[in-house]
């Protein structure tokens, strides 16, 4: 699965004056999500949902509060992989779409689009 071939999918909407607002931000990082999510899958990976948005229960100014994080329980052949280097393709792919990998400081599981510095 080509980057290029689905670059729609992952590109930057801005209004009239060539802002992402934040709402636009976080459609983005679902329709990336949903190509992470797929490249997983073609990759033997198994997917179940862990926090996506929350209200509470992560770091101050966690991007889980402005929904641009999720974090994913990861899975090959039935078994919960603990640690984000055996499941760093996910994280290389994901960078490639654009997204800050939570494997780069000790949070494999979190995926993100940085925002104001937070990531
Ligand atoms: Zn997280």
């Amino acid at each position: 699965m080509k980057i290029k071939e689905y670059a729609f999918l992952i590109r930057t909407q801005t209004d009239n004056k060539g802002i992402e607002s934040l709402r636009m931000k976080q459609n983005r990082f679902v329709r990336a999500i949903s190509l992470l999510i797929q490249f997983a899958v073609r990759n033997g990976f198994e997917i179940t949902f862990g926090d996506a948005h929350a209200k509470n229960g992560h770091m101050t100014d966690s991007l889980h509060y402005s929904r641009l994080a999720i974090d994913l329980n990861i899975f090959k052949g039935g078994i919960y992989l603990k640690h984000g280097s055996d499941y760093e393709v996910l994280g290389h792919y994901w960078e490639k779409l654009g997204g800050s990998w939570g494997g780069r400081f000790g949070d494999g599981c979190h995926f993100s689009l940085a925002h104001d510095g937070r990531r």
